[in-house]
């Protein structure tokens, strides 16, 4: 499958990683546009929110927990976590990904 994220996860491609566990993995963004911008990534390929099964559902909770956990060792007091969906909603990668923005945010409609 053509999908950087996979390719990260899999080692195939370089990444700075911020976080993993056997189900998330979170890296910098390449073209941060925030101080911190953070993606958090499920392991398992899965395109957008629409495409997201009831029974995955378990995997947003894990992104956000996973959130909580890097903002808090960042020590930011306040953040942004943004989920772009499918290419109307600004999603240009076709695996699903949470941001997390902290520090002085670009324009947070443009993430
Ligand atoms: P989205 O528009 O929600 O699909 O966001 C995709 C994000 O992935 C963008 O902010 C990109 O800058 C970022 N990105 C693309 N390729 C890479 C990469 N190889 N490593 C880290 N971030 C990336």
């Amino acid at each position: 499958m053509n999908c950087v994220f996979c390719k990260i996860i899999n080692k195939k491609i370089p990444a700075n990683i911020v976080y993993e566990d056997k189900k998330t993995i979170a890296i910098y963004d390449i073209k941060p546009k925030a101080e911190i911008h953070i993606l958090i990534i499920p392991k398992k390929h899965i395109k957008s929110i629409i495409t997201l099964k009831e029974k995955d559902k378990e995997i947003i909770t894990n992104l956000i927990f996973t959130a909580k956990k890097i903002a808090k060792e960042k020590k930011l007091k306040g953040y942004k976590l943004i989920f772009n969906v499918e290419k109307k909603g600004g999603q240009i990668i076709s695996h699903l990904h949470l941001h997390l923005l902290g520090g002085k945010i670009e324009n947070p409609l443009n993430i």
